[in-house]
Formats: structure tokens, C-alpha cells, sequence
């Protein structure tokens, strides 16, 4: 087998904290950036540093920002009445590409996982109870994923708001547009079912 030299494997072994990074994309990318690529990659190099001193949270939503409120929270055209709660930020820019919805966000920056020991601090509690004294919404509303650990966050901050008069929806799951009845899973079916809305 063949051994690399130290600073090889370092960037091998550091390559493979990205996501979806195998040992062999590892290699290649590192083998590609010292072949051909040096100087694309010492801008990777900047700009990971940048980032990583220079972006935080967004004091209002929690989302990704390099200033202290977000553009999006700072967007005044924006409807203050509504407040959707995400997983990530990847799910506000999800969400914005539909361009359907203007209002505001919270972004729990994860999701509560008991055995992964995640907790309700993990996911900013406190800075949501916060969020929703000082600019209280109309209505809530729960994006976060159909997936267990999604559903359970989704039932705990709903059970958290019901005592404050907000109005709380729960973004709807079903049959996927342009898919067929029998390819869908049975879960999926079954609640799209439980949830048909009257047309
Ligand atoms: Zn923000």
C-alpha cells in the first residue's frame, strides 16, 4: 500500500470532514488541487478561514450571517406576522427558492435528538421564547423535517407555544406532485389521507 507523506495525508485526512467525502475523493481532490490546481486551492484555503472567523448567527433568527441581524430578518418589506421555524439554514434558502412565503424565520440549527443528547438548549429554546416575546407573530409555523426526530421537535415547540394565543400550523406532508399512488410509501399515503384538505 502506498504511504503518502505527512502533509498529503494531513490534507487527505482534512478533506474528509466534508460531507459525502470518501477516502478516494479524498485523494483525488487532494492529488488534483497539488497538480493542477494550486492556486484555486489556496482561494478555497482563504475563504474557508474567512467564513469560518467571520460568519455567525443571525441574533434574531439563528440563521448563518456575517452581520448582526440577517438580511432577511433586516428586509422590512418582509411579514412580521408569520414566523416559520426550520432545521438549518439550508432549509430557509430551500423554502426562499419557492418564493411562495414573506414572512420571517427561526432556524433551530438542528433538531431535538434525546439520544444523541440533544436537548431543547441545543436548538435555542431560549433564544425562540425570546424571539417570540419581543416580536410575537400571528402564527407559527413548524417546517421542521417529516422525519422522527422532525415530528417530535414539531410536537414539543408546539406544546411549548399553545399557552400564547399564537396561531401554530404544521407544514403538510403528502403524495409528492407528479408521483403515482402505488409508488409512494405507505406512511406517506396514510397521512396524506389523515390530512386531505376539501377542494
Ligand atoms: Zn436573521
Amino acid at each position: 500500500m502506498m504511504v503518502f507523506s505527512p502533509l498529503i495525508t494531513q490534507l487527505i485526512a482534512s478533506l474528509r470532514c466534508l460531507p459525502g467525502v470518501g477516502p478516494k475523493s479524498a485523494q483525488r481532490m487532494a492529488f488534483h488541487v497539488l497538480e493542477n490546481a494550486r492556486s484555486d486551492g489556496s482561494q478555497l484555503a482563504k475563504a474557508l478561514v474567512q467564513a469560518i472567523q467571520k460568519v455567525g448567527n443571525c441574533e434574531q433568527c439563528r440563521s448563518l450571517s456575517e452581520t448582526q441581524i440577517c438580511a432577511l430578518c433586516a428586509n422590512s418589506s418582509r411579514d412580521g406576522t408569520l414566523l416559520c421555524v426550520v432545521e438549518t439554514p439550508i432549509d430557509v434558502m430551500a423554502i426562499e427558492q419557492t418564493a411562495s412565503y414573506r414572512g420571517h424565520y427561526f432556524v433551530l440549527m438542528g433538531r431535538l435528538s434525546p439520544l444523541d443528547g440533544i436537548g431543547p438548549e441545543d436548538i435555542g429554546i431560549g433564544h425562540f421564547i425570546k424571539r417570540l416575546n419581543k416580536n410575537p407573530p400571528q402564527e407559527v409555523i413548524l417546517a421542521t423535517n417529516p422525519t422522527v426526530e422532525g415530528e417530535a421537535t414539531a410536537h414539543y415547540l408546539a406544546e411549548l407555544i399553545k399557552q400564547q394565543g399564537i396561531k401554530i400550523s404544521r407544514i403538510a406532508h403528502g403524495v409528492p406532485l407528479g408521483s403515482e399512488l402505488e409508488f409512494v410509501d405507505g406512511n406517506t399515503l396514510a397521512r396524506s389521507l389523515q390530512f386531505r384538505t376539501v377542494v
